[in-house]
């Protein structure tokens, strides 16, 4: 609460007034966290393009006016997403998998239902800017219908992830439709939400909020922590009341140059995840999105980190290397390569954790 002095606890625990007091202006940000002044130029210019919104709960993570601040860098517009090559809006080609309005089919088993494009901050890494800005809206009850119709005569189809933007930020009204909609396919088997409020906005994920979420199939819910810093007594309630609803939660991280990228930011990320009971899923290595690429790594700094953070962490805490290949043709997972050859007694050599090369027969 350190930048909002004179706010009281219970409207520091209200998502709403969280929602109605949301920083959507360079100036208002400004306010708060008095930038140093010439690390304002170019700022404004990619506000109109890619515009500021974060939570108070959100900023108050940021622990000084340092614009290389890991939680900062995450919500604050910087001039290097305009000047990002060479990057595409839709680089997973999502808009070309989609046989109705606001579902994705890639997969034989999963389709990804978009429900808009609210959000409680908007990541400046986000692989969806493309949607920033446009009057998306809430998913009507005849594209609801229309999805659920269509994976009815899918018959392969299991799983269903509902994303967005942040579905969590839908009426709740709405979302009640979708979840019955979509659990009454007798073919869907799984729910997915994807969503980032427990990073953002934690106060939403109240025990009944978390209720409506369990009240179809059964379901899950991916999230999105990028930094130990992130997990905060806020963020282990939503953890814990989405558990305790019988919802478990796991964790994709993006990969992020400057957040995130050191094996000791890592390791400290993904095990605290585990202490909040939340199972790291994925390393995402970041898409060439455009207003993204500085974020990027090589995929070679992913491997390293992997390699650096195998045998030392728990298996639990370790999270699969992951990318999603052009042109939508699906994710693939990277491991770091292990074997070293083979002796002359024909076994293979493994180069274990601490780098001892050791043939197995
Ligand atoms: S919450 Fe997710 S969809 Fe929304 S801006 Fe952040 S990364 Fe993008």
């Amino acid at each position: 609460m350190h930048f909002f002095p004179g706010i009281t606890p219970e409207q520091w625990q209200d998502w709403r007034w969280q929602r109605a007091n949301s920083l959507t202006s360079l100036e208002e940000l400004q306010q708060r966290l008095a930038l140093p002044a010439d690390s304002l130029a170019g700022r404004q210019a990619t506000q109109q393009r890619y515009p500021l919104l974060v939570t108070p709960y959100y900023l108050s993570l940021v622990e000084s006016n340092d614009c290389q601040d890991p939680i900062l860098r995450q919500c604050l517009p910087d001039p290097a997403e305009l000047q990002d090559g060479p990057g595409e809006p839709d680089a997973l080609a999502e808009e070309r998998s989609s046989p109705v309005p606001r579902l994705v089919h890639r997969y034989p088993d999963r389709a990804l239902f978009i429900t808009g494009n609210y959000c409680a901050v908007h990541c400046r890494h986000c692989m969806r800017k493309r949607h920033w800005g446009l009057d998306m809206g809430s998913p009507s009850r005849s594209e609801i219908k229309a999805a659920a119709e269509y994976m009815r005569h899918q018959p392969g189809l299991r799983e269903v992830l509902i994303s967005g933007g942040d579905p969590l930020l839908l009426p709740e009204t709405v979302l009640a439709e979708i979840i019955a909609e979509f659990s009454a396919v007798e073919n869907i088997q799984i729910l997915r939400f994807g969503s980032r409020l427990p990073v953002t906005l934690p106060q939403r994920l109240e025990p009944d909020f978390c209720r409506l979420l369990a009240s179809g199939k059964p379901a899950w819910l991916a999230t999105h922590f990028n930094h130990a810093r992130e997990l905060t007594p806020e963020a282990a309630r939503a953890a814990d009341n989405l558990l305790r609803a019988g919802i478990p939660v796991v964790n994709q991280t993006v990969l992020l140059k400057g957040i995130n990228d050191t094996p000791e930011a890592l390791s400290a990320l993904l095990l605290g995840l585990l202490r909040l009971k939340i199972k790291p899923y994925y390393l995402f290595h970041g898409d060439p999105i455009a207003g993204t690429m500085h974020f990027r790594t090589g995929v070679e700094k992913g491997l390293e980190l992997l390699d650096a953070l195998r045998g030392r962490i728990s298996g639990l805490a370790l999270p699969a290397y992951a990318f999603d290949l052009p042109h939508g043709a699906g994710k693939i997972r990277l491991e770091p390569d292990v074997t070293l050859g083979k002796n002359s007694a024909g076994e293979v050599i493994y180069r274990n954790y601490a780098g001892l090369a050791v043939p197995y027969f």
